[in-house]
């Protein structure tokens, strides 16, 4: 189903009001890590729109390595990420980690992010394959190609078509970084299958002065768009701080990215 044999035109996601994913536009999603707290998330919002960006990401159930970190705010984070849509006129794009969350999940966002350590939980995979709603799947940390298109077919077998692939870095022997972040694979990955790509410099590389760099590349190389971490205060983020941009270089690396692409 994900392949160019099954179907022979590109996959467009269309979330209304102008906002696709796969089209001739590069489509660019940023947000901070974590939705942390109402202001927070109002007042990335509005940074990120004001960039350009076309989608507000932001986690209000985390997978955290750590059971003492940070776990996300639940419901009320999903809240106040339709509150921002409200007022900026985003799209939002929130992480679902388990089955149980699907109805409070669904009631608030217009893209489901399925993370890295979920992308083989064939359950939760099937459940979400039966939703009318657009899913971001992102490779797992040590998933081969094929397991992850697999993983797109559990979804897409199950009548939702709606999958995006989500490219964030794979791990291997490098400390320098958090991943590695495979660009290959993006052209790879295109010229087997018509669903869209998306590449996630922030966790492909855990760095915030290599994200803009990796970003531009991924652009280059083709990818439908970019997700990136952006926080008003980096230094006191609650999550991946160390790899989110702060407004400023957002903004730098979104003019650098309209330099490659002409569309955003
Ligand atoms: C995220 O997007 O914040 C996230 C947890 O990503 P990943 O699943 O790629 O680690
Ligand atoms: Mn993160």
């Amino acid at each position: 189903l994900t392949s160019w044999n099954f179907k022979q035109e590109k996959t467009v996601i269309d979330l209304g009001d102008g906002v696709k994913i796969g089209g001739d536009e590069l489509t660019v999603m940023a947000g901070p890590c974590s939705v942390e707290s109402r202001e927070q998330i109002l007042k990335t919002a509005r940074i990120v729109k004001a960039g350009g960006a076309q989608l507000l990401r932001g986690g209000a159930f985390k997978p955290r390595t750590s059971p003492y970190s940070f776990q996300g705010l639940g419901e009320e984070g999903l809240k106040y990420m339709a509150e921002a849509r409200e007022e900026t006129g985003l799209k939002i794009i929130t992480e679902l980690m388990d089955i149980e969350h699907i109805d409070v999940i669904m009631e608030y966002t217009d893209v489901i992010q399925i993370g890295a350590r979920n992308m083989q939980n064939y359950s939760l995979l099937k459940a979400i394959g039966k939703l009318d709603k657009p899913v971001m799947l992102k490779r797992g940390m040590s998933a081969t190609i094929k397991e992850w298109l697999l993983a797109a077919e559990y979804v897409m077998n199950e009548g939702n078509h709606d999958v995006i692939l989500c490219e964030r870095g794979v791990r291997t022997f490098g400390e320098e970084t958090r991943n590695t972040m495979d660009l290959s694979s993006i052209p790879l990955v295109q010229q087997i299958s018509h669903l869209p790509l998306i590449a996630d410099p922030s966790h492909g590389t855990g760095r915030w002065e290599l994200v803009t760099p990796v970003a531009r590349a991924a652009a280059a190389v083709g990818a439908d768009g970019i997700m990136v971490e952006v926080h008003p205060e980096p230094q006191n983020a609650l999550s991946d701080g160390h790899q989110s941009l702060k407004p400023a270089n957002y903004h730098l690396m979104m003019d650098e990215l309209r330099a490659i692409h002409s569309s955003i």
